[in-house]
Parts: structure tokens; sequence; C-alpha cells
């Protein structure tokens, strides 16, 4: 069959489906079917890359030309982006088609999608349920069989959580590895965009289009890029596994515990050795986020005053007035208390006591990995500690919700490569199992994922 057929019959399993998931803000229809149509120009003149005609979707976080690009906000409801983010603009060149944009948390904050202004995606395993979070809208899609692949971002578990609680595959890259050129910024030191698919075969796929240095990212890393699908098959004898003994105390669901502890198994099965480690500071990486993360996202956000794009307020009186009441009535809750927090840890006189401290926790957490991997090759345990939790249950509560990015987010901290893979359920609902690479390391990630039976 066509591209055009493939993508026909997916837009229309959208149409009729995705009422059940919301998991697209936007459907680009008349966009797809013209890039399908030159895709199956490029097959049949015999020079087709391995995505060309593939149908993708991309989380609202990228500029795509032509299209909102909403960033799951009010304040760019209207905003329609001028140009393509870096990785739009390779994915455009390998030929894949983009069907749509993707549901998300605003401005990527929060772990659940509830804080979308387009009200919540769903997840497909029982619709009662927030499919994770901030890229739930890629996760439930891929997860619901809308799409077979879609782009996320991860600023601190963003791409892997809601991958473990819809059962996919996510990887985050190493920070730089991925073009953030054209992604909205959160935080700009933990943002990095990644591959959110079925398996890590697909995974490699993505990846192999998206990463890449980009003279447009002043964070961009400068490095030869591995075709990440040549090593899936290598066998695993001698792996070093490494387990957080931090990873599997606390308040952890035994299911997740036991699921995760099975996969082990299979992996020693394969040839591989477990050992257990230690990361120390485990428990400070929620305290140190929550500060970097809101201090660098409220410099970020001061973009968006009325001014230049998105929402503006109506009739503004003065200055004055327009910021106050575009930025009030713009943003969510969560955006502003991460805004409210961002600033006031940013201020003269409590600069040193929060955010230096927390530059300072976020060294500790990078050295507790280093020296962990002086002993192994990667690092095993749950992406999340609980899974998929009922909408609703968490928003009365942010702290609870801060709490379940516990095991994902001090892998951004120390700007490593995290995965996270399906390897079983807890009371019916998808566990994942995570994996965390030294820097650089997404093709082994890529190989032990794909060994996963
Ligand atoms: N859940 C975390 C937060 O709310 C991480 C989000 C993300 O990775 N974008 O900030």
């Amino acid at each position: 069959f066509s591209s055009v057929e493939l993508t026909q019959s997916l837009l229309d399993r959208i149409t009729t489906e995705d009422s059940r998931y919301n998991s697209f803000i936007s459907i680009t229809h008349a966009q797809a079917l013209a890039q399908a149509e030159a895709a199956d120009v490029r097959i049949k003149a015999g020079d087709a890359a391995p995505l060309t005609g593939v149908p993708i979707a991309h989380k609202d976080i990228f500029c795509t030309d032509g299209v909102r690009t909403s960033c799951g906000s009010k304040m760019l409801d209207n905003f329609i982006a001028p140009y393509n983010a870096t990785v739009i603009e390779a994915f455009n060149r390998a030929g894949a088609v983009n069907l749509g944009k993707t549901n998300m948390d605003e401005f990527a904050m929060g772990s659940s999608n509830e804080s979308s202004f387009y009200g919540p995606a769903l997840n497909p395993w029982d619709t009662d349920r927030v499919p994770g979070g901030s890229s739930g809208g890629s996760a439930a899609a891929v997860a619901a069989r809308l799409v077979p692949a879609a782009t996320g971002t991860d600023t601190g578990g963003s791409i892997r959580q809601p991958a473990a609680l819809t059962g996919i595959t996510g990887l985050k890259p190493t920070y730089g590895r991925v073009s953030r050129y054209g992604m909205i910024a959160f935080a700009s030191s933990l943002d990095q965009g990644g591959p959110m698919a079925r398996t890590a075969e697909d995974c490699a796929l993505m990846l192999n289009v998206m990463a890449g240095f980009d003279p447009k990212d002043s964070t961009s890393i400068e490095r030869d890029v591995p075709d990440y699908s040549a090593d899936l098959d290598k066998p695993l004898d001698g792996l070093k596994i490494g387990l957080p003994k931090e990873y599997f105390s606390g308040d952890i669901d035994p299911e997740i515990q036991s699921a995760v502890q099975d996969a082990i198994k299979q992996y020693e099965a394969l040839g591989a050795t477990v050992k257990e480690i230690s990361l120390p500071n485990t428990q400070l990486c929620i305290p140190a986020y929550y500060i970097i993360a809101p201090a660098e996202a409220s410099s970020n956000l001061s973009r968006f005053d009325g001014v230049r794009y998105g929402y503006r307020c109506e009739d503004p009186q003065d200055l004055e007035d327009l910021y106050k009441r575009t930025r009030g009535e713009g943003f969510g809750d969560e955006v502003k208390r991460r805004i409210m927090i961002g600033t006031y840890a940013l201020s003269a006189g409590y600069y040193d006591a929060y955010y230096l401290k927390a530059q300072r926790i976020r060294r500790l957490i990078q050295q507790d990995f280093v020296a962990a991997f002086n002993d192994v090759d990667v690092i095993m345990g749950p992406t999340t500690p609980h899974p998929a939790f009922k909408i609703g249950e968490k928003t009365n509560d942010p702290v609870a919700m801060y709490l379940e990015d516990i095991f994902t987010i001090s892998v951004n901290l120390a700007g490593l490569p995290g995965m996270s893979i399906p390897v079983g359920f807890a009371n019916g609902l998808p566990v994942g199992l995570q994996l965390i690479g030294k820097h650089f390391d997404e093709a082994r990630l890529l190989n032990i994922a794909h060994k996963f039976q």
C-alpha cells in the first residue's frame, strides 16, 4: 500500500477514535496528505530513507511551520509557528509524514497531562487514568495505535514516565544529542527531545533522524552520530548491570518491584551480571529539581508578555495592565506556581540559599553517577514508583505529583541518556523498566532494550 493510503487510514482512525483519548491538539490533514504524496513519489523513484512515507506525530512543543504550536497553553492557543524546529525539519527531510501535534501538560510542566489547556489526554489502558506527562498525548497516541511513533521531550521524566504508564518505549537522549532549536523552552539545562514508539527498534530509527549537531543550538554537541539500528542484536554477554539500592526501597508498588525484578532476571539469563550500587543523593533530586527547573522556567517564560506573540488580554489600559492580565489570564495554575517559585529562588538575598545550593546538589548527583559507572555499564530500576493513577487523584497535591518523578529526574540533572521499556503489568496496568546509560551510550541502551523479550 502507498503512504497516502496509510496516512488516510490513520487520519480516519484518529478522527473516529481520538475523542476517547484526547491525545491530539491539532490534526494536520492537508499537510499530512501532501507529505504522503511527496513520499510516494520518492519511494517510486527509489529514493526512500527508512522513514519516508511513515506517519508520525509531534509533541505540540516543537515549532511547526504554518501549524498551531500551543505548548498545551492558552497563551499559545493562537500561535502559528513561522518556522520549523530542527527536529521537525529533520523528519521532513527524511520524508516522514506529520499527522498532527500531540497533547501535553502546559509548557511541559506536569506528570499527568492534566495541566493541558486542552484537557487531559487519557490512558488507553484505562481511560479513568492519566497517561503520564508531560508527553502524555504522544504516549497515548502510540499506545492506542493511532500512530506508530511520536516525538516527546523530557526535562525530568516526560518521555520515560508516560512511556512507562502506557506500556510503550521511550528514550531521553544525552543532553546535547538532539537539537533544542525550535523546541519551546521549559528548563533549558535539562530539556531534551527524544523518540516514543512501540519498540526499541522503532526508537532507533527515530533517533537516527533526530540526533546530531546543530549550530543553531549552542548546547548541541559536535560528535558523530552512530547508526542506532546497527547494534540492536549484539549479544549481552558480560554486560554489567547496576541496581541502585535507593531505587528498590521506600514507597514502591510491590507489583512494580516484582515485574522489574523478573525483567532483570531475564537479563541475567541473557549473560548479564548484576551488582548492587548506591546513588546516595537520590532523595535530593526532587528538591534540587524544583528549584532549578522553575528558576529556568521563570526566565524562559518571561517572553510571553502579550507584546510579541500569543495571547493578549482585551483592551489593556497601559503596559503594566497588559503584562498582568495577559499573564494572569494566559497561564494556568501549575505554570504560575513554577514562575513564582522560580522568581523567588532567583531573587537577590535568596539566590545563595536556594539556587546555588540546588546547583551544588546537582553536582553531587552527577558525581554519584560517575562513581557508579566506574563499575557498571548500565543502571536499571523501575521508571516510576506506581502505575498510572486516576484522573484527579493528585491534582490537589502538587508535591505528591512531584514525587512520582523520583527515579527519572536525577538522569536529567546529570545529563545522561535514559530509557523506559515495557516489562509487565501491575494490577493490569503497564510497568516500565528504566535503563540509564553513560553519556552518549544511546546505542547500548537500545541494544539492551531490544534484547528484552
Ligand atoms: N514532571 C516533571 C515536571 O513537572 C517533569 C516534566 C518534564 O519532564 N517536562 O516538571
